[in-house]
């Protein structure tokens, strides 16, 4: 079955949620007024939003309101941070007691829920009965780098669904194996894919990339297939991903690609690290998206030992029709070497880097 995702970019964080559960058409979906309805956001780690690492609240706080105005009622946010992190301490630093208080949610941190010992593929852990009991499963993970995993997404957002003993042991264990194992018993209904300014390459932020992206899709694993090649990965690249097919989450990944809106113009002050792999550029007019696929492009290729090329990489709208010698997505398709894509993906920069060697 050919998967839908729809993209949308900008910076207005509540429409682009509104249009997204429009299209997903979400209300229709649920079946009963009653229905358990439970929203996963990252909260990984006490960190605020702009640093890359957790969900935008206005995100969570949208789909609440559009819950309520279908006359769902029944509605829980549920997110246990990671080992050593306190989920509380995030619900309150983070807004989220707000959110319960003025929408009357509730509101659960999955280290004290209780939980059930499954074993799906042969792995023990231990998972949230608020998940499993759900009817409902609203996804919404931050698309960002990751130091073992190299991206985390969808799946791998389902991590603060189980418990800490079973977060431990998903480490011991690699990490890729239970990841898909996880995915084979957990199926979020909707997930809706917070890309506004994902991390470069560490889960609890610090370096974020500013994409100005949001996408919705049903199936999380067909989502994190189209992601790992927005940042730069093929399926057999991303552990959790090989693992997926053995397990038989997919076979061929296909997807339509629904797009709401056109990219949006590259503007935020960079992080340190991004500031570097700016050097190599050179932006005119260059939309986030685009220019959020070059810095990763440009980071994986010094990483695997490559050289940026001597002459800056031209990216952005104001070289429209003009000639450069390489250049980045449809606007610069007048360059010699030049990524195609509006905007480009990081996997057909890096092929074009790549070509340069
Ligand atoms: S190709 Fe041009 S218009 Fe398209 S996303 Fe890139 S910079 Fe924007």
């Amino acid at each position: 079955m050919i998967e839908r995702i729809s993209v949308i970019y900008g910076k207005d964080i509540e429409s682009m949620t509104k249009a997204l559960l429009d299209t997903d058409n979400t209300a229709s979906r649920i079946e009963s007024k009653d229905a358990a309805i439970v929203i996963k956001p990252n909260l990984v780690t006490l960190s605020d939003p702009s640093e890359g690492a957790t969900t935008h609240i206005e995100i969570v706080e949208t789909v609440i309101g559009y819950l309520k105005e279908h006359g769902f009622s029944n509605i829980t946010i549920a997110e246990g941070s990671w080992v050593g992190a306190s989920t509380e301490k995030c619900f309150e630093k983070l807004g989220y007691y707000r959110l319960r208080d003025q929408y009357g949610v509730r509101l659960v941190d999955t280290k004290k829920d209780k939980f059930r010992k499954v074993e799906p593929e042969g792995i023990a852990m231990e998972v949230s009965e608020t998940f499993l009991n759900a009817d409902f499963f609203v996804n919404i993970p931050v698309l960002k780098g990751h130091c073992q995993t190299l991206m985390t997404h969808a799946m791998k957002n389902l991590k603060g669904c189980i418990s800490d003993k079973s977060k431990r042991d998903f480490h011991k264990l690699g990490l890729d194996k239970p990841i898909a194992a996880l995915s084979t018993i957990l199926h979020p209904d909707l997930v809706i894919s917070d890309g506004i300014c994902g991390d470069l390459d560490f889960e609890e932020g610090g370096n974020p990339v500013e994409t100005d992206r949001m996408m919705a899709a049903r199936n999380g694993v067909i989502l994190d297939i189209y992601s790992a090649s927005l940042m730069g990965y093929d399926i057999e690249e991303i552990g959790y991903l090989r693992e997926a097919r053995k397990m038989g989450l997919f076979d061929s990944a296909e997807w339509e690609i629904k797009e709401l809106s056109k990219p949006v113009t590259h503007s935020k002050v960079p992080s340190r690290a991004v500031k570097r792999l700016e050097t190599y550029t050179a932006a005119d007019e260059a939309c986030s998206a685009c220019y959020a696929s070059l810095i990763r492009a440009l980071k994986i290729f010094i990483e695997e030992g490559g050289n940026p090329p001597r002459t800056k990489i031209a990216i952005g709208q104001g070289y429209r029709g003009k000639h450069t010698p390489i250049g980045v997505g449809s606007c610069c398709s007048k360059a010699d070497v030049n990524a195609p894509g509006c905007p480009a993906r990081t996997n057909e920069i890096l092929s074009m880097l790549r070509g340069l060697r």
